[in-house]
């Protein structure tokens, strides 16, 4: 038991011999990943069915990470903590640290034990990155985590990377604390960097929208909440936000290399970016 919403799956229809649907293993699928089960497969078909272009917002969300991480890096930031991290991919986040900083530190947690264990696995022999199981929802817990101590030295500045996980807590107030209670634990030049779904100049029709909602609620433990961008904005309190801002993604300080196919439409993306530093 993890703690907070994480325990049932309120989807009757799984087979007992069938692991439930996970975001995780959605995502990977998405990605194009191997590290997906028969059920994750169904509920991200039946996204994508819905919503034919969440592979590009995922691979572009994916080059967003990227960009900001390398622009921490730039700016002298050697940690991260990396929540919701996700199963690994191509262009993980200790694998651009390192290239900048080889001694950058890394942790990534997420609530799914594949997620956990793929991230372990291709971490053996890095001593500079781990990976923990741990629930956003308790972040007080993942604070004080000694694996995390170990690594990440709260004294200096930290890269906090929430990058399309707050959309997994559905409450304002909840989602909004979680980021307070981390950032009353950072030092000062510490960084947020944040993806967030939204349903602001929605692209998608609403009841799509309602449609795909449904199926990461019924198929999933983590149900998908989209927010507008007043409620985006108050993760940032605190921080100084940035330039440009919070950005749809591929707006945030895209680099020669994105071909941007929102280019016209950038809200086509349904993400919200933004990085913001904490004086
Ligand atoms: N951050 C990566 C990225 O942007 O490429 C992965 C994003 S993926 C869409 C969302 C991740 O958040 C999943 O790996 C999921 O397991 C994780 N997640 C969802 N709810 C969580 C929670 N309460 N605690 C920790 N991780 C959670």
């Amino acid at each position: 038991n993890l703690g907070k919403g994480v325990t049932s799956v309120g989807n009757g229809a799984q087979g007992a011999h069938q692991k439930p649907a996970t975001a995780a293993r959605m995502y990977d699928y998405y990605l194009g990943g191997i590290h997906n089960f028969p059920a994750d497969q169904e509920a991200a078909k039946a996204m994508l069915e819905r919503s034919p272009l969440i592979r590009t917002i995922a691979r572009y969300n994916r080059a967003y990470l990227s960009r900001a991480v390398r622009y921490l890096t730039s700016i002298g930031v050697r940690q991260f903590l990396d929540l919701g991290s996700g199963i690994p991919t191509e262009g993980n986040v200790h694998e651009i640290a390192q290239a900048d900083i080889p001694d950058a530190r890394v942790v990534y947690v997420d609530i799914d034990p594949e997620a956990v264990s793929e991230s372990l696995e291709m971490l053996a022999g890095n001593q500079y990155a781990t990976a923990i199981r741990a629930n956003v929802r308790e972040p007080q817990a993942i604070l004080d985590n000694p694996q995390v101590g170990k690594l990440i030295d709260f004294s200096q500045p930290v890269g906090l990377l929430m990058v399309a996980v707050l959309h997994f807590v559905e409450d304002n107030d909840e989602a909004w604390g979680i980021v307070r209670t981390l950032r009353s634990a950072l030092a000062p030049g510490s960084h947020l960097v944040l993806a967030h779904t939204t349903v602001d100049e929605l692209v998608f029709d609403p009841e799509l929208l309602k449609r795909s909602q449904e199926i990461y609620r019924r198929q999933t433990s983590t149900p998908l909440t989209p927010r507008k961008r007043s409620d985006v904005v108050p993760f940032f309190d605190g921080f100084e936000l940035v330039e440009p801002g919070i950005t749809w993604l591929n707006q945030w300080r895209p680099g020669p290399d994105l071909v941007d196919e929102f280019k016209d439409n950038p809200q086509m993306s349904s993400f919200y970016v933004g990085v913001g530093r904490l004086a």
